[in-house]
């Protein structure tokens, strides 16, 4: 049985059920509207090659919170992303994570690491993922006669992401791992004959077996440059992958990387963790180890590239995150690897493959694109209010600077960015390349976007603590969850008296103690199976306490409710006509079950029975079970019917009530 903060993955057919019901009921997709669903249009081909394969467009999701979950994946393509890099995997597979991991109140902080799944659940969530979106391709836009959507325009490419060191890469168990991505046949087949009767028509559907052929390699800060070399050798020579090489930004050195942040951009108030800069490969070792690469992938008819790339390790001078260190990304990570991508230009020229992910948001995206950055992929930005919902403005952007310059494909907007007349010429693009990277990088290093100043306010908080029921109802919380996790449901407000009920072998007697009360129609819950306590939530909630912690808990199943004895939380069995709730406040648990036929509730603090009426929660009778006198306080079965009634209502679909949602 998995800790608290370890995910579970959601089952294929409840997925899929859940994308059916949830679109027709509420036109969205595990909460993303279909208004920030990206619909491609035919004026702009925003296509590019990575690595020799095509994708519809250069954004993406960097491997991190975003790429973990099937769910997370799928949220990633409808709005936009067309070159996903997986969360990265390494042969540990039961690390240890210190919670909360991301703080994202300024410019972004994290302490995540690798996969939060065994090995085998990472592989089946990416086989799961790229079903769905094969699916939905199909599904949603395809198939669609009236729009003409061209099959290219979802062109679509997964790019693995390994770590951290030779000995765990070579290991057996990460070669199956990367052999079972290479050719995902029989999971493909496992998953194909789960595809619900809602989805039959795509039981027959073509799905690529090969879930992606080139990696990113991630490896330890501090890995020695003849390790990397090593194992990308292995992972192009033997395992047949092209290769992307993740580069710390302590490559620059000490004194241009802080010059740069503290002068520049006015960070004073990071510190560098100093054993960075020691364990760090340099710039001239990373240069020399690249080429004697390109000549063995050349060899292997194979391509290696770099990605810019990897958190800056500062000191944790913050009080939400543990430990002495924390990775820095967002705004001045942005600078730092511009800084680099425009050095590597200068020693490798233009057409030098360069994935880029650092800082990266609507305002630049368009700008990465034109200094030939492919992908360019986000994690930051994603993680701030409406989540996945920023994606298609990065599209819609690009869209307008191709319109402004006149350019109708990425590599027009590329030379025209520069001003050039001449197109479709490799001299002019090359020269374009170069010439809007070095720029780019000057224009952004005096962008106030980019500085401490602009970057210092952190997300407002109100004063008050959130409670089970009622909040603010600002909604931040569903979509900063990168697993959506959080969930919106609806009750029916309420406003009743309560009673004390003590029971004895001979009678039973109710005292009035208070009224119940819960204000608001809207309510939000947290499904613990897809929660990894990762803290987003907390710091966009502008109530105290992380709606993660205090609104209802959900698990996944009775096992896991009973595992979890320390939490509190619910565990909701929907059956047709009788649906049981078991609940648990601090060490009190109880059990709820509603007959809507008999209009009849039964409540059961496992010493004694009582029984209402549904409609009116008048008390029927009370019994007591094999004890001698029980007292129950019954604002807790008025705060579980109404979590019964309003979770496992089918006109909003989420992850607890999907077993009611049958064709
Ligand atoms: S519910 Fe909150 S704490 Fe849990 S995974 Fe989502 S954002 Fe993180
Ligand atoms: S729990 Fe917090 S973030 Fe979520 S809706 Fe309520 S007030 Fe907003």
């Amino acid at each position: 049985m998995k800790s608290m903060a370890e995910l579970t993955p959601i089952p294929f057919d409840h997925l899929l059920r859940r994308i059916f019901y949830e679109h027709e009921k509420t036109d969205s997709i595990f909460d993303l509207p279909a208004r920030h669903f990206h619909r491609p249009g035919i004026e702009y081909d925003l296509s590019v090659k990575f690595l020799g394969k095509n994708a519809a467009n250069p954004a993406g999701p960097a491997a991190g919170p975003h790429t973990q979950l099937a769910q997370n994946i799928v949220l990633s393509w409808l709005a936009g992303s067309r070159i996903l890099e997986l969360k990265t995997v390494q042969i540990n597979d039961r690390i240890e994570l210190t919670r909360p991991c991301i703080d994202m109140a300024t410019i972004g902080y994290n302490t995540e690491w690798s996969q939060e799944l065994l090995l085998d659940e990472s592989l089946r969530e990416y086989v799961k993922a790229s079903m769905i979106i094969e699916i939905l391709k199909q599904w949603m836009f395809l198939s669609d006669r009236s729009k003409s959507f061209q099959p290219k325009q979802f062109d679509t490419i997964f790019d693995l992401s390994v770590g951290y060191d030779l000995a765990g890469i070579q290991s057996d168990t990460i070669r199956n791992w990367l052999h079972s991505m290479r050719n995902a046949t029989s999971l493909i087949e496992e998953y194909r004959r789960q595809i619900p009767a809602e989805f039959s028509a795509y039981k027959d559907l073509c799905f690529n077996p090969e879930i992606g052929d080139s990696i990113t390699l991630s490896t330890f800060h501090g890995t020695r440059a003849e390790e990397i070399e090593s194992i990308c050798e292995f992972l192009i020579r033997e395992l047949d992958f092209n290769v992307v090489i993740k580069m710390n930004p302590p490559m620059l050195g000490k004194e241009k990387l802080e010059h740069l942040l503290h002068e520049k951009l006015g960070y004073t108030n990071i510190e560098v963790n100093a054993s960075a800069y020691e364990a760090s490969i340099t710039f001239s070792d990373a240069v020399e180890m690249v080429r004697r690469l390109q000549v063995t992938a050349g060899k292997q008819g194979r391509t290696v590239g770099v990605k810019f790339g990897n958190t800056l390790e500062v000191i944790n001078k913050g009080n939400f995150l543990k430990g002495k260190v924390q990775y820095l990304s967002g705004q001045p990570l942005h600078i730092l690897h511009l800084q680099l991508v425009d050095a590597w230009r200068k020693t490798f020229g233009a057409k030098f493959p360069m994935s880029f992910s650092a800082g990266v948001d609507a305002n630049n995206f368009a700008d990465c694109v034109s200094i030939g950055l492919v992908p360019v992929t986000s994690c930051t930005d994603l993680l701030r209010p409406k989540g996945y919902g920023r994606l298609p403005q990065y599209l819609q952007n690009l869209e307008l600077k191709m319109k402004a310059t006149g350019s109708r494909s990425i590599e027009e907007f590329i030379i025209r960015s520069n001003n050039s007349r001449v197109v479709n010429e490799t001299a002019a693009f090359e020269k374009a390349v170069m010439s809007n990277t070095s720029e780019l990088l000057k224009r952004s290093i005096e962008n106030p976007w980019y500085h401490y100043d602009h970057n210092r306010k952190r997300p407002t908080k109100v004063g008050s603590h959130l409670d089970l029921c009622d909040c603010l109802n600002c909604d931040k919380c569903i979509p900063v969850c990168p697993n959506d996790a959080n969930f919106g449901f609806d009750v029916e407000p309420v406003d009743r008296k309560y009673f004390i009920v003590e029971v004895n072998e001979s009678r039973w007697r109710k005292t009035e103690s208070g009224n119940f009360t819960i204000a608001k129609a809207k309510q939000i819950a947290n499904f613990a199976d897809a929660c990894n306590e990762c803290g987003n939530c907390d710091v966009f909630c502008p109530e105290d306490g992380g709606p993660y912690i205090e609104k209802p808990r959900f698990f996944g199943s009775l096992d896991s409710f009973r595992h979890h004895k320390k939490l509190s939380g619910f565990y909701l069995d929907i059956k047709q006509n009788r649906s049981t709730l078991t609940g648990r406040f601090k060490d009190r648990e109880f059990e709820l079950t509603w007959d809507p036929i008999l209009d009849r509730y039964v409540f059961s603090s496992g010493r004694a029975t009582i029984e209402t009426n549904a409609s009116t929660h008048e008390i029927r009778k009370a019994s007591l079970i094999d004890t001698k006198e029980e007292v129950i306080d019954m604002r807790y079965y008025h705060a579980m019917s109404v979590l019964l009634k309003g979770v496992s209502n089918t006109s909003r679909v989420n992850f607890v009530n999907i077993e009611a949602h049958r064709s």
